[in-house]
């Protein structure tokens, strides 16, 4: 009770955070909310700093100088941030940012409904500027650069590509704690999960009822990945935390079906 008051007061002051600006700076739950909402300037001009006691500012005011500062290493430019967070005008690749999030490394708002065709593209573009192709010329500070980021985007895209652990990770943005995740999975679902375990081995030699197993199986997927969309649309993070374990229950199903029909494929 004490932590849903507490989240409560939080998101009160995370949405109101011109009038609370030192509660929601100080709570590590939305601080990380409030630098990507907020342009970090505005955020910091809306913030006092004469008490010792707010050490929590100071931190984000660090950040965000670091950030609002962020100079090329090799022209000593000062960056963008958003246009030139991989290259500087100067064509030299920069650093990663240490809080870069990995939607805004692969330019989607900070969504669980998100558009994969236009991620997927991004991302290809982006590693062929990043290919070591491109820089078996450049110096050894760059190639290292450069495969940092490249490692970064690779992280990033793995990560946004599917629903789970898009959904996982948006969670982890907005401070859900992901911890204690087998509590919240119901008898009655581990005894479905387990009986449909159990038909799939038992039905392993006869594909045309494993396909059937594996239809059902993705309907009740698409069916999950609809209720976190909405949960998430609604700031209901608790479903949409217990709906993608149950997700990755059935997820792990769909694997166990793909690796029997991948033997079967071998030995005929
Ligand atoms: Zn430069």
């Amino acid at each position: 009770m004490a932590a849903t008051m507490r989240k409560l007061i939080c998101q009160v002051a995370t949405n109101n955070f011109r009038l609370f600006p030192l509660y929601a700076s100080s709570c590590k739950h939305h601080r990380l909310i409030l630098r990507k909402r907020y342009k970090e300037n505005e955020f910091l001009s809306s913030i006092s700093f004469n008490n010792s006691g707010y050490d929590n500012c100071r931190r984000v005011l660090s950040t965000a100088t670091e950030r609002s500062n962020r100079r090329c290493w090799k022209c000593n430019s000062s960056t963008d941030e958003e246009k030139e967070l991989y290259f500087c005008r100067c064509g030299v690749v920069q650093s990663v940012p240490s809080d870069l999030t990995y939607f805004k490394a692969l330019n989607v708002p900070e969504n669980f409904d998100i558009d994969t065709t236009s991620l997927s593209q991004y991302y290809k573009d982006l590693q062929k500027e990043l290919h070591p192709d491109k820089y078996t010329q450049k110096s050894k500070e760059e190639q290292e650069l450069a495969a940092g980021q490249s490692s970064f985007i690779n992280k990033a895209y793995e990560a946004l590509l599917k629903p789970l652990t898009r959904g996982f990770y948006l969670l982890e943005l907005r401070g859900v704690p992901l911890e204690e995740v087998e509590e919240a999975v119901n008898p009655a679902f581990l005894m479905e999960i387990m009986e449909t375990n159990e038909d799939i081995i038992d039905v392993a030699s006869n594909p045309p009822v494993l396909q059937q197993i594996q239809e059902a199986n993705n309907a009740k997927m698409d069916d999950c990945v609809q209720v976190v969309a909405e949960a998430f649309r609604n700031g209901d993070f608790a479903l949409a935390k217990n709906t993608l374990i149950k997700l990755k229950y059935f997820t792990n199903i769909d694997g166990k079906i793909k690796g029997i029909q991948r033997n079967n494929m071998d030995s005929t």
